[in-house]
């Protein structure tokens, strides 16, 4: 007689979206951190050398020297944390640093002038995209 099947490293209730998105042990949970990050650094590379390529202020991906490894490169302008400047009247919010997006993305608010330096753009004249990359569901597979 056979039951469900048990995932060996963590107990829980085993399928394909739980070895690839959901299982809990901690070696498995680093390895989809990992596949995460690689994913979005791709991601943000190929943004970079685009026309939104000047628009992109943060990746949540790889550290420099994982990047390196991976021989992918992004700018050095972008960070991995939403620095103070992108939301100035936010940063004493005790909500401020609770969730950080795959990418954001800063350009003018079309017919609000041409400035193409996130940092340069009026915090009134900021078109703000908070970007979540999805390869597959990882919510509901
Ligand atoms: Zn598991």
């Amino acid at each position: 007689m056979t039951g469900p099947a048990t995932c060996p490293l963590c107990g829980g209730s085993d399928s394909a979206p739980h070895m690839l998105l959901r299982c809990n042990n901690h070696i498995m949970k680093r390895m989809h951190i990992n596949r995460h990050h690689n994913a979005v650094s791709r991601y943000g590379e190929e943004i970079s050398k685009g026309k939104l390529g000047s628009a992109v202020v943060t990746m949540n991906a790889c550290n420099s020297e994982k990047l390196s490894d991976l021989n992918i490169e992004l700018p050095d302008d972008i960070e991995r944390n939403i620095s103070d400047w992108v939301f100035p009247t936010q940063q004493n919010l005790p909500t401020r640093h609770q969730s950080r997006p795959d990418g954001v993305l800063i350009m003018p608010i079309e017919g609000r002038g041409r400035i193409l330096d996130p940092k340069q753009i009026p915090l009134r004249g900021r078109d703000i995209h908070l970007k979540e990359f999805r390869s597959c569901s990882d919510i509901n597979p």
